[in-house]
């Protein structure tokens, strides 16, 4: 595999693993829809269960969110909770914004919880489908089929949202296993990177992982795997990735060798 046009790595790369969000499609929007939409439910509960607290109290709750999801105006940071982090970590994320204006720790992470479950019902699987590709990505993969490797997706989403991904862009047959939020371990622990390899019938020594996210970069350096790229083109901030790892920022920039 060629990255501009130099070797990455000296032995054969038998699997990639591509992260989803920001790496395989453009999540931004979609997120910040969820984000949005958590904001406004638990501000709404919160008013309704909880009407002692003064309105100025309530009234902080929504600025608080936003800023723990990382929204910025039209956007999302890259690194933020809600682009990043699991939807069990913005649930804790969540109740101890709550937490922090008074309610105890259960009325807070069961609000939390009765909002994500809300928001849960309300998402739109066509929201999910409609994460666009990046671009490239289809050409990158249809490469990496036509040279025998092996592709796998590694996501903090859950089964049923790759699933819905894959299915709108006809990826589902480029991709040989998942590793989702529902499985344990999951990222970002390195155990998930091996037990995904496993599963491909191989090992982080043979592999490349792609992300948009340290906390991907981190774990693939931990699990041992070859190859370690970070990809920034898929959010409209470029995320802050650790340097040390080398980055693309378009999909044509990498090539597949044929063995
Ligand atoms: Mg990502």
């Amino acid at each position: 595999m060629l990255l501009r046009g130099r070797p990455l790595h000296q032995g054969e790369i038998e699997a990639v693993l591509f992260d989803k969000d920001g790496t395989l499609c453009h999540s931004e929007l979609r997120l910040l829809a969820l984000a949005r939409a958590r904001v406004n439910q638990c501000q709404r509960f919160l008013e309704q269960r909880h009407p002692q607290l003064a309105l100025s109290v309530a009234a902080e709750l929504a600025p608080r969110l936003e800023a723990t999801y990382g929204v910025q105006g039209n956007g999302l940071h890259p690194a933020g909770t809600t682009a990043v982090a699991s939807r069990e970590h913005n649930l804790i994320s969540t109740a101890t914004a709550l937490a922090q204006l008074g309610l105890g720790w259960p009325e807070a992470l069961e609000l939390a919880d009765a909002a994500f479950q809300h928001c849960d019902l309300t998402a739109d699987d066509e929201l999910s489908a409609g994460s666009t590709a990046t671009d490239g990505v289809h050409e990158l993969l249809q490469q990496l089929c036509g040279a025998g490797v092996a592709c796998a997706v590694i996501s903090n989403d859950d089964q049923q949202g790759i699933a819905a991904f894959l299915a709108s862009h006809n990826l589902g047959p480029c991709f040989a296993a998942l590793r989702s939020a529902d499985h344990h371990p999951r990222k970002p622990d390195p155990a998930a990177v091996v037990a995904l390899c496993s599963d491909l019938g191989t090992e982080p020594g043979r592999c490349a992982l792609i992300g948009d996210a340290n906390s991907d970069l981190l774990m693939a350096e931990r699990a041992g795997v070859a190859v370690v790229l970070g990809y920034g083109a898929g959010w409209q901030q470029p995320p802050p990735l650790e340097p040390r790892f080398p980055q693309l920022a378009h999909w044509r920039e990498l090539e597949v060798l044929r063995t």
